[in-house]
């Protein structure tokens, strides 16, 4: 990696924030964070390093399974619905070893820095052997996301997900053994085990209300408060799941989290697709942010959630890559009003600048990442600059090229990445990794 400590900035065009871009920003960094940001500077300073194009902050990741990456074009025919599609997946998780679920996630945590991603929350629940049995380091796996994320010069917050149960009531499956610490207390104990270092943070996850019973929910409740750490669970991704939960505990699984104790500004709900009036209430009300996976969600037809009812009622929204189906930020920003405007109708119901701050800071902040996700003084030194060059961007002019941006740019307009001071990407390049050979042997490896 290269280190640019005490680096200076001249963006050509810069997101500040604001309803526009701003030109000829300079951007001074020191050390990891930015030290000072001026507009209106009409050539780059005595070595400052040019950005050309529209400079934005760091993207943030806030919802994946690295491994599901080498699903990609693999479960494309045949039909089926979420529920097979996971028959597919669980196949996969069962061939995983530590070596080569690392080499994977590396790679596919290195197609998201070319992406302009600069922190990555895994929610992570592949933690043991074949058949349940842990490894000699109970988090081993937990460990190898961290040290892939790292090799791949972004930031991690490991979403360390307690996994019990097949579905309500029901037993696990052979595959579904690999995810289970047996109970919820044997599950704070492994969870507890791991260490935060620079770079990397520990959150918890609920996996789901067919995975964590309402009791064990409240236990992985009460450890995350106890740390004050993100607490991340899937809710109503099927509509199944909600009937289920209504069946067996008289609450959607949005009322049955609320009962745990989960709800409030460190939970974020993940897909939030079938939400009745109450759960949107709810969640808006305790401060709770969304995370919505546009891409994954049309990918598994899953639905079209309520984002814009759930950001009117008080909620914040982010974005997640989740099973991988494409990795590409600016696809699930745009999706998030395209989906809704196919389904009510009506153009606007997310602005451009909204989709780009849970594209930038609410995703870090939901990730555990304060002072991240803006170009400010006091903020991680996190910059992608996107190419106005391109056939895509090309007439983009400085009052048009945000909506240009959500509306039309590609993860292939990404061309440098800067992530905490470090360069990551240089002219659409990773500056450690051959990605696609990484991506090609790692996917070959697990298929085998
Ligand atoms: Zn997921």
């Amino acid at each position: 990696m290269t280190t640019t400590t005490g680096s200076t900035y001249w963006c050509e065009l810069a997101w500040l924030g604001g309803e526009s871009a701003e030109s000829g920003v300079v951007v001074e960094v020191e050390d990891e964070r930015i030290a000072g940001v001026e507009a209106g500077a009409a050539a780059p300073p005595t070595g400052a390093v040019r950005l050309d194009g529209l400079t934005l902050p760091g993207f943030a990741n806030a919802h994946s399974h690295a491994f599901h990456r080498a699903l990609r074009g693999r479960t494309q025919r045949g039909g089926g619905s979420f529920w097979s599609w996971r028959e597919r997946m669980y196949e996969l998780a069962a061939r995983l070893d530590p070596e080569t679920y690392f080499r994977l996630a590396r790679a596919t945590y290195a197609e998201m820095a070319l992406a302009g991603i600069t922190a990555v929350g895994e929610f992570h629940y592949v933690h043991h052997g074949p058949g349940g049995e842990p490894y000699a380091d109970p988090n081993e796996t937990g460990k190898a996301m961290i040290a892939a994320a790292r090799e791949a010069g972004i930031r991690i917050t490991l979403l360390d997900a307690c996994y019990l149960h097949g579905g309500i009531g029901e037993p696990l499956n052979e595959a579904q053994r690999r995810f289970s610490d047996g109970d919820a207390e044997a599950w704070a104990t492994r969870a507890e085990a791991l260490a935060e270092a620079p770079g990397s943070r520990i959150g918890a996850a609920i996996h789901s209300v067919r995975a964590v019973d309402p009791d064990s929910c409240a236990t992985v409740a009460a450890w995350a408060a106890a740390g004050e750490r993100p607490l991340h669970a899937h809710v109503s991704e099927q509509p199944a799941e909600n009937e289920a939960c209504l069946a067996a505990h008289g609450a959607t699984p949005t009322g049955v989290l609320e009962r745990a104790g989960a709800l409030g500004p460190r939970f974020v709900a993940v897909h939030a697709t079938h939400l009745s009036e109450a759960d949107i209430t709810g969640l808006g009300d305790s401060g709770c942010c969304c995370c919505l996976c546009p891409t994954t969600e049309r990918d598994l037809a899953d639905g079209i959630g309520p984002a814009r009812a759930l950001a009117e009622a008080g909620a914040t929204l982010a974005l997640g890559s989740d099973s991988q189906a494409v990795i590409d930020l600016f696809e699930e920003a745009r999706a998030v009003e395209l989906d809704e405007r196919l389904a009510s109708g009506e153009r606007g119901r997310h602005d451009p600048v909204s989709l780009l701050r849970a594209t930038t800071r609410d995703g870090h902040a939901c990730l555990g990442w304060p002072r991240t996700g803006s170009i400010e003084p006091g903020a991680t030194a996190d910059l992608v600059s996107i190419g106005l060059d391109g056939v895509r961007l090309a007439g983009a002019t400085p009052d048009s090229v945000l909506d240009a941006a959500v509306f039309a740019a590609t993860s292939a307009d990404v061309e440098r990445v800067i992530c905490g001071g470090r360069e990551i990407v240089r002219d659409g390049a990773h500056v450690g990794l051959d990605v696609a050979r990484e991506l090609r042997d790692s996917i070959a490896e697990v298929l085998g």
